[in-house]
């Protein structure tokens, strides 16, 4: 396997879920980058290139006031001292004023526009009677009453002229004013707009992560948690996952197989000390609970009675009906045993036709009297396959009854009971003997 594909699968879920997260949102965070450029150029840079060509226009009738002013000025100094230089002066400012209105003419608003048509006629009008006063010798002004009528009539135009273009400024502020205030609002609340849908969608994409991450990271983590917990033995705590139902349905059939294990381990512990044939307890379970009541004993409680039991000439039944018919025998002696005993007895298959019973909690005129129960409702038992028709077998046990009180060795124990049981075959069998452990 190739190196970058190792290192993306070693990534965890949560790095998937990142990843597809920002993958998801990046087209988004692009497109707003791309229509924010788009819209800057398109939208924003053209009102400013209208605000500024607005702004020149405006200078442009501000140059054209002053040259009115110098116009008259020339006009005044040319009546009073005849200067030709005037003249020079005037034709400057008249270059500089025609400039002027060619330019505001090009890139003045249709609705300024009529306005500033006015303001040039007055302007040609009021510069062609400067023109002329200015051309007439400096001698002749002054002697006609029409020559200065000529000069009053420059001194009176020039300023409705300019009245002309201050109403024209006007118009063109209070009109960019309003636009440039409207237009202003206008692109924050676009700019806001887009700076909220960029922060909702990351909000959004923490809120997406927020609930994969709860309905899928923590589920997983719970499984993984779940099997750790079975893999060191603690098999008693369900893993518990409510969403997705995927990941539920598979906690559900992990819970299902670790009850089926554990269901399984405990039936094999179970057949482990329990014998094949009567299902009784076997030997093994034997030795340990001996050990264990021995150990449990204490002063002051009634203590309790190791019983031994041996079928009574239990070859001849092999011999005279066959080892199945004697295994048969052994299944019902043993049924007998644990329908007989208390629920506080155990009993065990000591081993061949030989039974053990740990008789709890009983002094040992008690524990006497449940092991000749336990005598009599074998034969009875056997007594009563007979007369059902049954092999009519009779069937007896010899009981030797060991009866302990004090701490002692199992082994003991043991042989005070054999040596009773022994007592009890010589003493002509189907019998019960009782002995001090
Ligand atoms: P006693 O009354 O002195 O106890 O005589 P007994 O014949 O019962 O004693 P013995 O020890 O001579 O014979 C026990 C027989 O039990 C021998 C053995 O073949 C038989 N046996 C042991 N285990 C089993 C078993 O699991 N099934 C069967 N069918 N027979 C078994
Ligand atoms: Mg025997
Ligand atoms: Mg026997």
């Amino acid at each position: 396997m190739s190196r970058p594909m190792r290192f993306f699968r070693r990534q965890s879920l949560r790095s998937w879920i990142a990843l597809a997260m920002v993958c998801a949102v990046l087209p988004l965070l692009v497109s707003s980058a791309i229509g924010y450029a788009v819209y800057h150029q398109t939208v924003v840079q053209p009102f400013r290139d209208v605000l500024t060509r607005q702004h020149d226009l405006l200078i442009s009738l501000e140059r054209i006031q002053g040259d009115y002013w110098t116009i008259t000025e020339a006009v005044n100094a040319y009546v009073l001292t005849g200067e030709l230089a005037q003249r020079d002066a005037f034709e400057a400012a008249r270059a500089r004023v025609e400039a002027q209105f060619a330019r505001i003419e090009v890139a003045v608003a249709p609705e300024n526009a009529e306005q500033v048509a006015v303001a040039r006629q007055e302007w040609t009008r009021a510069s062609a009677d400067a023109a002329e006063v200015l051309a007439r010798p400096r001698e002749s002004l002054g002697r006609s009453v029409t020559d200065l009528e000529q000069v009053l009539a420059v001194e009176r135009e020039f300023p409705v002229a300019a009245r002309q273009l201050e109403a024209v400024l006007d118009q063109m502020r209070i009109a960019g004013e309003t636009n440039h205030a409207a237009a202003l609002l206008a692109f924050q609340r676009l700019e806001l707009g887009a700076l909220g849908a960029i922060l909702l969608s990351l909000g959004m994409m923490g809120i997406g992560a927020f609930i994969v991450n709860r309905a899928i990271v923590l589920s997983a983590d719970e499984l993984v948690a779940g099997a750790e917990r079975f893999a060191s033995g603690h098999h008693e705590i369900p893993v518990h996952i409510t969403v997705p139902p995927e990941l539920a349905a598979v906690a559900e059939a992990f819970n299902t197989m670790t009850r089926t294990i554990q269901q399984q381990r405990e039936q094999l512990a179970d057949h482990a000390r329990r014998d094949g044939l009567t299902s009784l307890l076997n030997r093994r379970e034997f030795d340990a609970a001996l050990g264990a009541r021995l150990g449990a004993l204490t002063a002051g409680q009634p203590g309790f009675a190791l019983l031994m039991g041996d079928v009574d000439h239990f070859k001849r039944i092999n011999d005279t009906y066959g080892h199945v018919e004697g295994d048969r025998v052994l299944r019902r002696v043993a049924e007998v045993l644990v329908a007989e005993a208390r629920a506080d007895d155990l009993v065990f298959r000591y081993g061949g036709e030989e039974f053990a019973l740990i008789l709890n909690d009983a002094g040992p005129a008690a524990a006497a009297a449940v092991a000749e129960r336990l005598r009599l409702a074998i034969a009875a038992a056997f007594e009563a396959e007979c007369a059902e028709g049954g092999a009519g077998i009779a069937v007896t046990l010899s009981f030797g009854m060991a009866f302990c009180a004090a701490p002692a060795a199992p082994e003991a124990l043991i042989r005070v009971a054999d040596g009773a049981l022994y007592e009890a075959k010589a003493g002509g069998r189907n019998r019960v003997v009782v002995r001090a452990g």
